[in-house]
C-alpha cells in the first residue's frame, strides 16, 4: 500500500511534502519521489529507489523551492522498483507537462498503451501510471483544462485507484479522484492539502475531508471544489481529526509491526 502527498501554499511546500511521505512509511514503499512546481514555473522531479530518506539526500543537494507539489512512496505493481517506475510519472512531450502521482492500479492499461503508442507517445517506465501521465497531456494539447481531463481520464480508467495532477500549463491547482483507493483532503489557512491518509497531514491541519467513491476535486490555496462521480458539484463533511503524532511515530519499537502488536492491549481498551 503506497501513499500520496500534495500541497499548495504561499510557502515553500517542499519540507511538508517530504515530512508528509516520511509520515506514510509505516505502508511500506519501495521507492519515492516528488514533483514540485519552481519559481520558474517549471515542474521540477526528484525520485530514488529505497528509503525515503535517500530522496531527501536528493532534494538536500538542490535549492529548489516551490508553492505546489505532489509526492508518492511506491509499492511496485506494475514494472520493477526503480527510479525510471518511481512517481511522480510525467509526460511533457507533447509539448504541456503533467506529473501524476498513483495509488492502486489501472487494469486495461495495456489497451490505453496501445492507444498512446499508436498516437506517438513514448514510455519511459514499465508503470500502468505512465499511461494516465500521457493520457491527460494529450487532453491538454486539446486546449482541456486539467480538471476536466482528470474527469474524462478517469472515466476511461478501470480498477481501484486514487490519483493526484498538477501541470504548471494549467491553474495553480492540484486535481485528485479516487475510486476504490482512500484519499483525504487537508484544509489549511491560505493552503490546502492532500494525502492518503491523515496522518501525513498532521504537522500541517487537523481539519479533513474524506473523499467518497468517484469524487473529483479541484484543490486550490484558497479553497477546495468536489465533485461526485456525476458531476455534481457536492458538499463533504470537514471532520477534526484528534489523532494523536505519536500514532505515526515508530516510538520505541523497530518496527510498525512491533508498535502495532504491542499496542493492541490498549487499543482494545480504549
Ligand atoms: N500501479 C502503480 C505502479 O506500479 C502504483 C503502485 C502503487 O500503488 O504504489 O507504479
Amino acid at each position: 500500500m503506497c501513499g500520496i502527498v500534495g500541497a499548495i501554499a504561499d510557502r515553500d511546500v517542499m519540507p511538508i511534502l517530504m515530512e508528509g511521505l516520511r509520515r506514510l512509511e509505516y505502508r511500506g514503499y519501495d521507492s519515492a519521489g516528488v514533483a514540485i512546481q519552481s519559481a520558474l514555473g517549471e515542474l521540477q522531479r526528484f525520485r530514488a529507489l529505497g528509503k525515503v530518506a535517500v530522496l531527501q539526500a536528493a532534494v538536500d543537494n538542490t535549492d529548489v523551492t516551490g508553492n505546489l507539489g505532489i509526492a508518492h512512496t511506491r509499492w511496485a505493481t506494475h514494472g520493477v522498483p526503480a527510479e525510471r517506475n518511481a512517481h511522480p510519472q510525467m509526460s511533457d512531450v507533447s509539448g504541456v507537462s503533467v506529473a501524476v502521482v498513483h495509488n492502486g492500479i489501472v487494469e486495461n492499461h495495456n489497451a490505453l498503451r496501445d492507444q498512446l503508442l499508436e498516437w506517438g507517445y513514448s514510455f519511459t517506465s514499465e508503470t500502468d501510471t505512465e499511461v494516465i501521465a500521457h493520457l491527460l497531456a494529450h487532453k491538454l494539447k486539446v486546449g482541456k483544462d486539467l480538471f476536466s481531463a482528470v474527469l474524462e481520464v478517469s472515466q476511461d480508467l478501470t480498477g481501484a485507484y486514487a490519483l493526484a495532477a498538477a501541470s504548471p500549463d494549467d491553474d495553480q491547482r492540484i486535481v485528485v479522484t479516487q475510486a476504490g483507493s482512500p484519499l483525504v483532503i487537508g484544509l489549511g489557512e491560505g493552503e490546502n492539502f492532500i494525502g492518503s491518509d491523515a496522518a501525513a497531514l498532521l504537522p500541517v491541519t487537523r481539519r479533513f475531508i474524506f473523499l467518497e467513491e468517484g469524487d473529483i476535486a479541484e484543490v486550490r490555496r484558497d479553497g477546495v471544489t468536489i465533485y461526485d462521480a456525476a458531476g455534481m458539484l457536492v458538499e463533504r463533511e470537514v471532520k477534526q481529526s484528534t489523532m494523536s503524532d505519536a500514532s505515526v511515530d515508530k516510538g520505541p519499537y523497530r518496527h510498525y509491526m512491533l508498535k502495532e502488536i504491542f499496542e493492541q492491549p490498549g487499543v482494545i481498551a480504549e
